[in-house]
């Protein structure tokens, strides 16, 4: 090579580079599955020496490329589902006693804090406080629960409805007064699941308590019948 200026000599090793790149990734690639021990040795005590420069110039590079990162993350999440399932399970499990400290301790320190984002969080997801409450009440019975999804989709196609009949009385109600009432209650063992359950208003539902079908029936026999 003639005597090049520093200039000219980066110029022409990156032109060389950009000419040779394939080349030069797989004589790497080569080198390293050929030398693993040497060459992650060799990483990790590079780590270990520049541990906070590399740090500060991830966090850096991170900042500058978030868009990039997070698309590139999408697409691959959405291309591997599976693996994603497998990994996010595995981090669950080497992290879960150590996340439910931190959250055992938060919750100790903001007691407060807890109480008001319990409650925002029960306003904004009416269905699962439903669904929960439902299904403690059912087990606590020892009552069977049924497919919960399927209960939150039946409440939900009555709840914000202006006028709902009654099982029971067949008047009308706004939706969002009317229960759903269990036809064998959970206290005798009628199982939580939409075969069980009905539209009740509250005043049925106050009612009929924990009647079975038939005592409810007689109980609203008219007297003169
Ligand atoms: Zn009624």
């Amino acid at each position: 090579m003639p005597e090049l200026k520093k200039k000219d000599r980066k110029t022409y090793h990156a032109a060389w580079y950009v000419a040779n790149r394939e080349r030069i990734l797989a004589q790497s690639s080569r080198y390293k599955l050929a030398n693993r021990e040497k060459t992650k040795e060799q990483r990790v005590k590079w780590y270990a020496e520049h541990f906070e420069e590399h740090s500060a110039a991830m966090a850096k590079w991170y900042i500058a490329n978030r868009e990039k990162v997070k698309v590139r993350v999408n697409t691959w999440q959405s291309a591997n589902p599976e693996k994603l399932k497998a990994a996010t399970r595995k981090f669950d499990v080497v992290h879960r006693i150590e996340r439910r400290g931190k959250a055992a301790e938060y919750r100790a320190a903001n007691p407060e804090k807890v109480k008001f984002a319990a409650k925002k969080w029960a306003t904004a997801h009416p269905e699962s406080v439903r669904n929960y409450v439902g299904k403690r009440r059912a087990l606590k019975k020892k009552s069977t629960v049924g497919n919960l999804k399927e209960i939150s989709a039946w409440i939900k196609s009555w709840r914000d409805k202006p006028f709902v009949d009654c099982h029971w009385c067949k008047q009308l109600f706004p939706g969002k007064e009317c229960h759903a009432d269990h036809v064998i209650p959970l206290s005798k063992r009628g199982s939580h699941s939409l075969e069980n359950l009905v539209v009740s208003c509250p005043g049925c539902n106050m009612l009929k308590k924990d009647k079975m079908p038939d005592e409810w029936a007689e109980f609203r026999k008219p007297a003169d019948a």
